[in-house]
């Protein structure tokens, strides 16, 4: 989806250039593209048309701001409504009640339940040092008592058992009252998955919610569902009280078209991703960050392409063409985009161009020490021979020494440039052999 989405944005991008208004028909154009790479993407249809409209009452009439192109501006709107539907932010596990705080899992079977509670488990050990229990209601497989019983000890937390002859509720009891008087801070309940949504056990799930009276009720659901998922999640808000959701096999499923669609019909905010098999494999989800994944980079050609429009035209497209190929990529130019992020009079300007999550790490440094830090890199560069801008892996000890001489600076600093050169060549490859996602997992992480 990351490139379908993308690649189309910018392709309306380039047709609209020279555009002064965004108009009906200019903004129906794009829509349909936005449509079509939504539909791609596996969001459920009633999600994308609402999208749409949505989209559709904000461009319209809408003036063109400051420099930007009319279909920079269709993007950008398209990408402010995209993490606006997502949930914007990072929205955390409540454990705010009297000890043990409950967190009962619903979901599907096979959408993850089992292997989710126990990469909770672990995570509230390492992150939130508490002192976790887990239990099964699964009465219906002894196989699914057994496997959190194994997972369990590999999270490092405990576990409480049950057999196939008990009643749940019985079960959350014992486990409830087992955790009270042995202090423990969390109480995971794993519970009978079901194939497709079906009375009796929503029926059960609800006792148990009675029950156990939990802080959290988490609806965990199978990334890959896509379509399907809108209506499994459907029918889980509506029987229970939804805290969360935790979206599983986000690993396996490029398109991220889920997230958007059962935040949009639950109006519920996604807490997790599960992003692997291993127990370790649980991100807190990030509704900026997958946002961006969805519409792939904040688009970094168009962008280098419109901040250095009016500076130099020759040369900025010279280096946008090395960005698409990720050939060749230079400290020359790595010089050149230094020397024209200067002169596009100030940072400020080119970080609201950025991909949020990019933008949110450079507002957090000073710009005004960030400017003389571009004067500095530039002094470092000039100080190297055209050689060695041209081929940086020559520059060995030697040479870093005679450049920090001739630049004034320490050799440390010579040796952050160029590492800084070496990522900044590195994401380009990786933008052109189509590694977005490990990049943007990168990070994050
Ligand atoms: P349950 O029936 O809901 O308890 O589902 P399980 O926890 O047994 O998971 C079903 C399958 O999905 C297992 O093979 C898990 O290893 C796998 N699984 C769960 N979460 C993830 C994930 O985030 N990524 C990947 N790749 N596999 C997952």
């Amino acid at each position: 989806m990351a490139s379908a989405l993308s690649e189309r944005l910018s392709r309306i991008v380039k047709e609209m250039r020279g555009q002064a208004r965004i108009t009906e028909s200019n903004v129906s154009d794009m829509l349909r593209e936005v449509r079509m790479a939504l539909l791609e993407a596996d969001v459920a249809l009633p999600v994308v048309r609402d999208f749409i409209a949505r989209v559709k009452d904000k461009a319209l009439g809408a003036d063109v701001v400051g420099s930007l192109t009319p279909g920079q501006a269709l993007v950008g709107i398209v990408n402010r409504e995209l993490a606006a539907t997502m949930g914007e932010g990072v929205a955390d596990l409540n454990l705010a009640a009297q000890p043990p705080a409950v967190i009962l899992m619903a979901g599907l079977q096979g959408a993850g339940k089992t292997t989710t509670t126990a990469k909770l488990a672990r995570h509230l050990i390492e992150k939130r040092k508490k002192k976790v229990l887990t239990v099964s209601g699964d009465v219906y497989r002894p196989a699914a008592i057994e496997q959190l019983k194994t997972v369990t000890a590999q999270a490092g937390a405990e576990w409480f058992p049950s057999t196939p002859d008990q009643k749940p509720a019985d079960i959350a009891r014992a486990a409830l009252d087992h955790a009270r008087r042995h202090h423990f801070e969390v109480l995971l309940v794993d519970t009978a998955g079901r194939l497709a949504i079906d009375e009796a056990l929503m029926r059960e799930i609800q006792e148990l919610h009675a029950v156990l009276k939990p802080v959290e009720t988490l609806f965990v659901v199978d990334a890959m569902q896509g379509q399907d998922a809108v209506n499994t999640a459907k029918a889980f808000k509506e029987a229970l009280p939804l805290t969360g959701i935790v979206l599983t096999k986000l690993d396996g499923d490029a398109r991220g078209g889920a997230a958007l669609s059962v935040r949009s019909v639950t109006g519920v905010p996604i807490k997790f991703a599960g992003v692997s098999e291993k127990i370790d494999g649980l991100e807190v989800f990030d509704a900026d960050r997958h946002a961006q994944r969805v519409l792939g980079m904040g688009d970094i050609v168009a962008l280098v392409e419109q901040v250095t429009a009016g500076v130099d035209m020759a040369a900025a497209q010279k280096l946008a063409a090395k960005v698409k190929s990720g050939e060749g990529f230079d400290l020359e130019d790595f010089l050149e985009q230094l020397r024209q992020m200067k002169q596009m009079g100030g940072l400020s300007n080119l970080i609201d161009k950025l991909p949020a999550q990019l933008a949110a790490k450079a507002g957090e440094a000073d710009l005004s020490r960030a400017e003389k830090d571009i004067k500095r890199k530039e002094g470092i560069i000039c100080s190297m021979t055209p050689t060695e801008r041209r081929k940086p892996d020559l520059i060995k000890a030697t040479r870093k020494r005679r450049i920090a001489a001739g630049a004034g600076v320490h050799v440390q600093e010579v040796n952050r440039l160029l590492k800084e050169f070496e990522q900044m060549r590195d994401m380009m490859k990786k933008m052109k052999g189509g590694g977005l996602m490990k990049m943007m997992k990168r990070m994050g992480g």
